[in-house]
């Protein structure tokens, strides 16, 4: 049913790529009572600042999309903060949600807390049938804990908690970083550079056979707001577009949207990850919801974003 316009919301995390957006979604959406925190002002890890802050503002609605997030090399190389920053946070807000009166909440996780070898497209009921891909287990693991306490507090409290697991996401606002951000903004900023450089060649890590599937952040944001007001159950719901392509299909797409003409070599000692890792969105679809940001627009849009922060010199 109908989130109240003018109850207090709370986005956790509206700095990052999808909380800013589900923040911006919310405010199009007519939301008149936007609760926001910024992480110098609210260490989500810090349980006593959590409770002060969900005592004092008491938000009736939460969107939990506050994470430490990163691509194959972070998530590989920074494990320990990965599973412990990701685990405090959420506790944190799940815990303090349910006891200062939070009615509905949206937990968010990724596709990666599904088994490396899932059947593909993954269904949300392989969740906790195989093992972890890897490079991201500590994540994943802290993303399964998150889902498993959104169960545990609706059966423990009836409380009408949901999570939602989007797939690979991008978009304005993304974290462009050379070495830890995720495959589709690292190579927009690697194949730009290479461009400006005059540069005929571009390295692209991995074989370039792995498969993934991108989703953009705005269509993210509004399948958040739309689960909120159309879906109440324990099981999680997958959020994507229901296609993928190759790694080097989508390096062929970002050379293409950026113009650079020279050639793609890759770099085999840099690791693939998981083989695929498409989701099924059967579930989604059949509850009325489908993304509209096709990957060519929704590429040529962000990188158009990520040259206009260039030009401001950010
Ligand atoms: P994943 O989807 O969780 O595996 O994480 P990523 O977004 O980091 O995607 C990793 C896939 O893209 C792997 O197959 C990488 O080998 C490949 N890849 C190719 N170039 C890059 C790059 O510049 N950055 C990253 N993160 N991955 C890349």
């Amino acid at each position: 049913s109908a989130l109240a316009r003018d109850a207090p919301t709370y986005v956790a995390g509206h700095g990052g790529l999808v909380g800013g957006a589900v923040l911006r979604h919310l405010a199009d959406a007519g939301f008149t009572s936007l609760l926001t925190a910024s992480s110098a002002d609210l260490d989500l890890r810090d349980r006593d600042a959590v409770e002060a802050f969900f005592a004092v503002r008491r938000p009736a609605t939460v969107v939990m999309a506050a994470a430490r997030v990163g691509g194959i090399i972070a998530n590989s190389t920074y494990p320990a903060d990965f599973i412990s920053d990701n685990l405090r946070m959420q506790v944190n807000v799940l815990d303090m949600a349910a006891r200062h009166g939070t009615t509905r909440l949206l937990f968010l996780g990724s596709s990666c807390i599904y088994p490396k070898l899932a059947s593909q497209p993954i269904r949300e009921d392989s969740l906790l049938t195989g093992l972890l891909e890897p490079t991201n287990d500590a994540y994943a693991i802290a993303k399964i804990a998150g889902v498993l306490q959104v169960q545990a507090l609706r059966r423990q409290h009836a409380l009408h908690y949901i999570s939602a697991m989007p797939t690979n996401l991008y978009g304005p606002g993304d974290n462009f970083h050379p070495q830890n951000s995720h495959v589709l903004p690292g190579l927009i900023r690697r194949i730009h550079e290479a461009k400006a450089s005059g540069a005929d060649r571009v390295v692209v890590w991995g074989t370039g056979t792995p498969r993934r599937e991108f989703l953009h952040v705005d269509d993210l944001a509004r399948a958040c707001l739309f689960l909120l007001e159309h879906y109440d159950a324990p099981e999680p719901v997958n959020v994507g577009t229901g296609t993928d392509l190759s790694i080097r299909e989508l390096a062929e797409l970002v050379a293409l949207v950026v113009g650079f003409e020279g050639r793609l070599e890759f770099d085999t000692s840099k690791p693939d990850g998981t083989p695929r890792k498409l989701l099924d969105v059967g579930k989604l679809h059949a509850l009325g919801w489908q993304a509209r940001i096709g990957l060519r627009e929704g590429l040529e849009q962000t990188y158009a974003w990520y040259r206009q922060q260039l030009d401001a010199g950010t």
